[in-house]
């Protein structure tokens, strides 16, 4: 049997590949892993902890005009962005930090540099060669780029989290999870916001009635919303932007962020000298045990481009070092009623199916909808509504969706996924004692 430097070796220290490695090693598997960038990956680096950060600090916005009618009155505040980037930055600083402490004391061996494929069990990892029995690709993913006239003078998400100062207004181009997300965030921090979207309705995919209701909610707030619009062109010009766009416009601001979706991160892997097989679009194809057409060689997280959300790629980077290590080959992440949320302003929170799919699915749909000024506004004025829906397949009365739009939807979200994930009933929502005076009371006293 041939001699390899390692058992398992995993290229990229993001969430798929720390946890893989981690899991690995406490196994017993000699586990090394290479990392080109921060260690954590999109997710602590340029990903949802500092997205979550620059969230909390936009929330902080309004908050203070709903403090007034609590009777709470304040002079002169003000938002600095170099004091929310710099402490953002010691934050990411300190979890890099954790993780490095997490490999170390799990054994497995740390290689800073960019690992390219040598052939199936070689890797050159900046101008080191290291053999492994057994390869996991856990490289994640990167902004897709525009490519029409001055698209260079477009930033992506990874620049937004080192902006110099705060843009005075910004142009999303898109409306999936980050265009939503970053609207929230520079809106919250007082610059204009205009979103532009080639389709009628944001966040496709998500159920209808709720991207429609976040819709309206964001342009109460003032976010500018342009639907069945391209952007054609950006014009660069004495430190403005011009954007024009197919409908004839040219909307002049300070920043342009597209966010048009994210593309696996393998081009510069070499896997032509494994013979992996990968799509056009550079996404690693796996069969259900996460395995390539190569055997010894795996893949998991965003660059198998599936669900591209951070405790996906933990749960299939753990579940397949306990198949490879630890004898549980019947381990599987279940990817049914994943929950999900958008930070948006109010935040989404959605489990289970749309009204859309549940219909396709099911032939006897019946849902059941909230739509309420919370309780913290009513003194606050803020003109701001909570919508929630349940979804109920009345053949069997199981619940399979609940829809969010509202002040902490995401963390209702996380223990009604619970809820849903068991099966649970409608009878079982309304026979729960409501928590008073909550939002979430709604939940159990829908009828
Ligand atoms: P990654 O975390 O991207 O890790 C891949 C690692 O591999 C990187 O560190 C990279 O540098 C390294 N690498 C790549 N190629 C090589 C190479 N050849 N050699 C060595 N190292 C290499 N998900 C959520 O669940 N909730 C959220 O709120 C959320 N917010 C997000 C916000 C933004 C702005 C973005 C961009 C993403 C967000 N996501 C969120 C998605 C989440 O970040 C990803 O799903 C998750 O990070 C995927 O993990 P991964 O391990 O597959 O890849
Ligand atoms: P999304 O796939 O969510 O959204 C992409 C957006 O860009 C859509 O509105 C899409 O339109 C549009 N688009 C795609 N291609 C083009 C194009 N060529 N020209 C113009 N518009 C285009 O991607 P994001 O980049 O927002 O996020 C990537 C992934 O990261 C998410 O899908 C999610 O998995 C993860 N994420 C999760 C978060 C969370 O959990 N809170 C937060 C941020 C990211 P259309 O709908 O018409 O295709």
């Amino acid at each position: 049997m041939a001699n390899y430097d390692y058992d398992y070796f995993v290229i990229g220290a993001g969430s798929g590949g720390v946890r893989s490695s981690r899991i690995a090693a406490g196994h017993g598997a000699k586990v090394g892993i290479a990392e080109s960038t921060a260690l954590g990956g999109t997710c602590v680096n340029i990903g949802c902890v500092p997205k979550k950060l620059f969230a909390y600090a936009s929330d902080f916005g309004p908050s203070f005009d709903d403090a007034k009618g609590y009777g709470w009155s304040m002079d002169n505040v003000s938002f600095d962005w170099n004091t929310l980037i710099e402490n953002k930055n010691k934050e990411i600083s300190r979890l890099n930090g954790i993780y490095e402490g997490i490999l170390e004391r799990a054994g497995v061996e740390l290689i800073r540099g960019y690992a390219r494929f040598i052939d199936d069990h070689t890797l050159d990892i900046d101008g080191k060669t290291v053999t492994a029995e057994k390869i996991l690709i856990a490289t994640g993913g990167k902004p897709r780029r525009p490519n029409y006239e001055g698209a260079e003078h477009a930033i992506v998400s990874d620049d937004a989290f080192y902006l110099k100062e705060l843009p005075k207004h910004v142009v999303i181009e898109g409306a999936g999870y980050i265009a939503v997300e970053f609207a929230h965030i520079f809106h919250g921090m007082g610059a204009k916001v205009t979103v532009i979207y080639r389709g009628d309705s944001i966040l496709r995919g998500f159920d209808a009635q709720i991207s429609d209701f976040l819709a309206n909610e964001m342009k109460k707030q003032g976010i500018n919303i342009e639907l069945g619009t391209n952007i054609i062109k950006i014009t660069d010009k004495n430190d403005k932007k011009y954007v024009k766009t197919d409908k004839n416009n040219n909307i002049e601001c300070d920043l342009v962020l597209s966010a048009i979706g994210r593309v696996p991160y393998t081009q510069d892997l070499r896997l032509e000298n494994a013979n992996i097989a990968y799509k056009d679009n550079g996404q690693i194809i796996v069969n259900e045990d996460y395995q390539t057409n190569v055997p010894n060689i795996y893949a998991a997280g965003d660059v198998t481009d599936r669900v591209n959300l951070t405790p996906v790629a933990l749960a299939e980077g753990h579940v397949l070092a306990d198949r490879l290590f630890n004898n549980q080959p019947d381990r599987a992440v279940s990817y049914d009623n994943i929950p999900t949320a958008v930070f948006s302003n109010p935040q989404i929170g959605t489990v289970g199916l749309s009204e859309e799919d549940a219909r396709n699915k099911y032939s006897n749909i019946k849902c059941f909808t909230s739509d309420f000024k919370p309780m913290v506004h009513t003194l606050s004025g803020r003109d701001e509504r909570t919508f929630m829906k349940v979804i109920v397949d009345q053949d069997t009365d199981i619940v399979v969706g609940v829809h969010i739009c509202g002040r902490d939807a995401a963390e209702m979200t996380q223990a009604l996924g619970i809820a849903v994930n068991c099966g649970a009933t409608k009878a079982d929502f309304d026979r729960t004692i409501g928590i008073h005076p909550t939002s979430a009371e709604e939940f159990v006293t829908m009828r």
